[in-house]
């Protein structure tokens, strides 16, 4: 990227996971100009176009069959936050329940109903009224590595005096990006699947911020033997930045009425446009989910570098959706502006901002994410000297 002054940064920041492809990939841009260039049609509602029905085949061939997924797509207002309003809507109506188990750390976007689900008590402050019907459990790792968390729910849940209203829906992320990018084990996710089942609850994946190959596979919950009754997709599911929400529900389940969750902004068209082509070019084969994982394992040996230099520091996530905790948001904070001043835009996450986190595009060139983890590095020793020398 280059600013204003002309100077150029290396992003790993990336739309905080919405250009996952990077920034004007040429063949989206080229397909989207042609679009535009041929009056193709920029808004149509939720109605049917070519557009869209290009991008439904593709979504469909691509990413759902070889899964033998058979959800269905539904296009919701375009951002993340609406698509978990609509998430959490379908299983209040199918189960006729009110109540989502949502966990500590989760964030789920800033609308009443995803905020209720969500866990960060600055944008819970913003609501200005009381956010309701969702129960709070804790997180893969919340009571440290001895306390298998999904004793506690499990008990809950079978308890009927627990004072848990009976759930609707479990609502996760699999690896909570805004909450400090804690990584919940297959096994742990396994079992909640097992429990959503076992209580007549529907199972929603927020995969917001870690699908769309963030992780490495297309859906961050891909190989671990689960089939979600609802996905949430949206940042990085245009390809190109554009605005887009897409919710895929089991048939069965498929209970909103046409136009019911309304929305003028329902399906984006030149967003259906970049999509397809993202989806076409980047998941066609295995090519990108090999280059991840490569590049995944540069991010960690990088991140290594940095926890050496810093007492207690630990490295969090999974995939292209990796950090490191420093164990405060100062010194986080510091790593991050010295990096940029250096040419590199990074941000921090977690509930105290105590975590760098590097969400690089999947498709940033091997030297190119060398240098920015270079800068990184040295971010993190030229600031970690600083401190020491404070404290001395
Ligand atoms: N869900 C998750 C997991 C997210 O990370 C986010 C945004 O960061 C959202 C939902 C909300 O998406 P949006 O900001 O597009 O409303």
């Amino acid at each position: 990227m280059t600013d204003t002054a002309g100077r150029r940064y290396i992003d790993f920041l990336a739309g905080c996971s919405s250009l996952n492809y990077g920034h004007n990939d040429p063949d989206m841009k080229a397909a989207l100009i042609d679009h535009i260039a041929g009056d193709g049609i920029a808004h149509g509602l939720d109605m049917h176009t070519e557009a869209k029905g290009a991008f439904i085949e593709t979504f469909e061939a691509n990413i759902l069959k070889p899964r033998d997924m058979d959800h269905k797509l539904m296009f919701v207002g375009p951002t993340g936050a609406n698509a978990v309003e609509a998430a959490m809507k379908i299983a209040r109506k199918a189960t006729g329940r009110t109540n989502v188990i949502a966990f500590t750390n989760g964030f789920h976007g800033v609308t009443q109903g995803a905020l209720a689900a969500t866990g960060n008590s600055y944008h819970r402050g913003g609501a200005g009224t009381t956010l309701n019907n969702v129960t709070r459990m804790p997180y893969d790792g919340y009571m440290g590595a001895e306390f298998d968390t999904c004793d506690l729910l499990a008990a809950m849940l079978k308890d009927a005096s627990s004072g848990m209203d009976a759930p609707a829906a479990i609502l996760l992320e699999t690896v909570q990006g805004e909450g400090g990018l804690n990584a919940a084990s297959p096994e742990w996710i396994a079992r909640v699947a097992q429990l959503a089942r076992d209580h007549g609850a529907l199972l929603i994946i927020d995969d917001i911020q870690a699908g769309c190959g963030r992780t490495g596979s297309f859906f961050s919950f891909d190989e671990m033997g689960i089939t979600p009754d609802i996905v949430t997709l949206a940042k990085s599911v245009s390809g190109f930045g554009l605005p887009m929400g897409l919710v895929l529900v089991r048939p069965e389940h498929d209970v909103m009425g046409p136009a019911e969750h309304n929305g003028t902004f329902r399906g984006n068209t030149h967003a259906f446009v970049t999509a397809r082509v993202a989806i076409q070019k980047f998941w066609s084969d295995g090519r990108l989910q090999e280059d991840v994982s490569r590049r995944a394992a540069m991010v960690e040996d990088g991140l290594k570098t940095i926890a050496a230099m810093i007492p207690g520091a630990y490295l969090k996530g999974r995939g292209m959706m990796r950090g490191v905790d420093v164990g405060s948001g100062d010194l986080a904070g510091n790593i991050c502006a010295h990096a940029f001043c250096e040419g590199l835009i990074v941000e921090t996450s977690g509930p105290n901002d105590e975590v760098v986190k590097i969400l690089a595009p999947l498709t940033i060139s091997d030297a190119t994410l060398g240098k920015g983890l270079n800068i990184l590095i040295d971010a993190a020793r030229s600031v970690t000297s600083n401190f020491k020398v404070a404290a001395e």
